[in-house]
């Protein structure tokens, strides 16, 4: 028999790796701004047309490159920022991985003037699924304009996936939004279609934060400053009447980067604790700058997520900061918020944080004493007596870390290992409030019932595909083209979690099938609702296709708030909630319930 494998083409390899960085025009605008902060740019100028379907242009004033890095720019892993592993470790630019001009080279069509300062003449290079199909002098003004046109020009299918222009220019200026406010020392402009969007003259964070975000914060901002050894943390908070019913405008950067961090987000929520209503969010621009030896970047082909070397100490820097900034300006009563003094000394703070540091800084009694006396993390140890600001003590940090990472600072006990409950009440159709030897618990029936299915359905990938109940009567469904596209994209995984369904041409598709337990009917409606959620679930490119499918289905199977349980029912949801790996939060980082320690309660009572 013939042999079948194949190397790919370089330039289909290209726009398969391509998918990872360019998932749509905003992904390029965040590659182009970063690539002009490299180069040393004091003025960037974004100028969009029909939300970078059509065109993204980016012109800087920086360095500028040689004819030869120029050409260089658009192969794969050709960078000029770091030469040996260990680089990674000394970020202290915005690209690094040398993929970004390889991809935008692969599915779009690229145009690059480029000149360094005192050479006679710039280069001027045309690049078109991934090669150069022209390059030549031309006289250009110092530093780079790049002009991408007609992204996913090649890749008609991706194209298709692309939002309304509406959404994709929401995405682009957020984008720029990001980069514009973690360099205000920068001048931007943004144009779309003609018509200026922003025009930033150069200034302060605050200055560039109220440019961004609007004049009317003016007098709402709460300056955050907080210096230590090991890291330091600026910006400003909203003062609570700036909270909003959605989430909005929430920026962390790490020394200069945008990164999305759900848990370090938690850390800032939780230091308005009592000061906003428990369902809004707080505005806040923080830059947290710490060595780059404490951070690894390369986690993420965009590299909005970071990983610290040891997050929980960043945990209670940030919420410490912000607890400290709020009480400052009288928006708290005034507790002792006052970052102890002992932290900065602490041998493990000040030096590299190594495993056996780490070791030591968590059973270390002023590391301790800290987070106790500060609440700057939300594990309490229970009976110790101290005064406790904090009442919801759900264990987080079970849920973001595996449970096999480092040990937390105080030891949890899963609630596992004792099974008894005191019989559940179901409060507003919504709460199943319960009890155990560790306290008093407030169950969230419809969290807590994702994070169940969320596990059922990550076993069902790993061993046991969920049962089918097959249909006596399939039911056939019509779909968009974009829908039926993805679904086709993934038939195999929703057989996995009971879902038998078969294309029948012209994005029509056949349900032989659903899953057991979850009754059947309307397939069509919970089809496409699967697909919706699934497509607006998340750009995030972290998680992986199966992932998304099942935290969708997660959501979407759970019991809703509002729904009556029987007090079997009720019993059940919190058995099968505590035999859970992670029970404390669902797929998304909700907590799925709360626990009331005694000595809460105790505390609420005066005693
Ligand atoms: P990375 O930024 O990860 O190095 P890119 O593909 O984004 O990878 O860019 C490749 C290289 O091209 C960069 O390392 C840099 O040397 C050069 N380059 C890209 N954009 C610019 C620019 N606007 N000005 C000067 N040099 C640039
Ligand atoms: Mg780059």
């Amino acid at each position: 028999m013939a042999d079948n494998i194949q190397l790919l083409p370089d330039n289909i390899a290209n726009q398969i790796a391509a998918g990872e960085v360019i998932q749509r025009p905003a992904s390029a605008v965040k590659e182009l701004l970063e690539n002009a902060i490299d180069a040393g740019a004091t003025e960037i100028r974004l100028n969009v047309v029909e939300s970078g379907k059509s065109l993204i242009q980016v012109t800087d004033n920086g360095r500028g490159m040689s004819p030869l890095d120029a050409r260089m720019c658009f192969e794969r892993h050709a960078t000029s920022k770091i030469r040996e592993i260990d680089d990674l470790f000394q970020i202290k630019t915005m690209g690094f991985r040398g993929e970004a001009l390889a991809s935008i080279a692969a599915v779009a069509q690229v145009e690059l003037k480029t000149r360094r300062k005192g050479d006679e003449t710039g280069t001027y290079l045309e690049v078109e699924n991934s090669r150069v199909i022209k390059q030549e002098p031309v006289a250009t003004t110092e530093g780079t304009i790049i002009s991408m046109k007609n992204l996913f020009f090649n890749i008609p299918a991706r194209r298709n996936f692309l939002k309304s222009n509406a959404a994709e220019l929401k995405h682009i200026h957020d984008e720029f939004v990001r980069v514009a406010m973690a360099f205000p020392a920068v001048f931007f402009s943004f144009t779309h279609n003609g018509q200026q969007v922003y025009h930033l003259e150069k200034g302060s964070f605050k200055q560039r934060v109220i440019q961004l975000l609007g004049n009317n914060l003016h007098s709402k901002l709460v300056t955050v400053n907080e210096q230590t050894d090991y890291l330091n943390i600026s910006g400003f908070v909203g003062k609570p009447d700036t909270a909003r019913k959605t989430r909005g405008d929430q920026y962390f950067f790490v020394n200069n980067r945008f990164i999305k961090s759900p848990y370090l987000n938690h850390a800032v929520v939780s230091a308005f604790q009592n000061l906003i209503p428990s369902d809004s969010f707080p505005l806040y621009a923080l830059n947290i700058d710490l060595n780059p030896a404490q951070i690894d970047v390369n986690v993420h082909p965009t590299k909005q997520e970071i990983k610290f070397e040891d997050e929980r100490i960043v945990y209670a820097f940030v919420q410490a900061a912000v607890k400290h900034a709020l009480a400052q300006f009288s928006i708290t009563p005034a507790l002792d918020f006052d970052l102890d003094p002992g932290i900065q000394q602490l041998e493990a703070v000040s030096q590299p944080v190594t495993s056996f540091n780490k070791e030591r800084i968590a059973t270390s009694p002023i590391y301790q004493s800290f987070t106790k006396k500060h609440q700057a993390h939300l594990v309490y140890s229970g009976n110790s007596g101290s005064t406790l600001h904090n009442p919801f003590d759900y264990d987080f940090f079970g849920s973001t870390q595996e449970k096999t990472a480092v040990k937390p600072p105080v030891s949890l006990q899963p609630l596992t290992e004792e099974q008894q409950f005191y019989s559940p009440v179901q409060y507003l159709n919504s709460y199943i409030v319960t009890a155990s030897h560790k306290g008093l618990l407030l169950v969230n029936q419809q969290l807590a019932h994702e994070r169940i299915l969320y596990e059922r359905y990550l076993d069902a990938f790993a061993a046991k595909p969920l049962a089918i109940q097959q249909s006596l009567f399939p039911v056939n469904i019509q779909l968009a083209t974009a829908d039926s596209v993805l679904l086709n994209e993934l038939l195999p995984e929703m057989l996995l979690l009971g879902y038998d369904i078969k294309p029948f041409g012209n994005n029509s598709f056949v349900v032989h099938g659903t899953p057991a337990d979850s009754g059947q009917g309307n397939e069509q409606e919970i089809i496409e609702n699967i697909l919706e959620q699934y497509k607006h679930f998340s750009n995030s490119i972290t998680i992986s296709k199966r992932e998304k499918l099942i935290r969708t289905m997660a959501g979407q199977h759970a019991v809703k708030e509002g729904v009556k349980l029987s007090s079997e029912e009720a019993t059940k949801l919190v058995e099968d909630l505590f035999n859970c790996k992670t029970p404390n939060t669902t797929a998304n980082g909700q907590p799925t319930y709360i626990l009331l320690k005694e000595a809460y309660l105790q505390q609420l009572f005066q005693k």
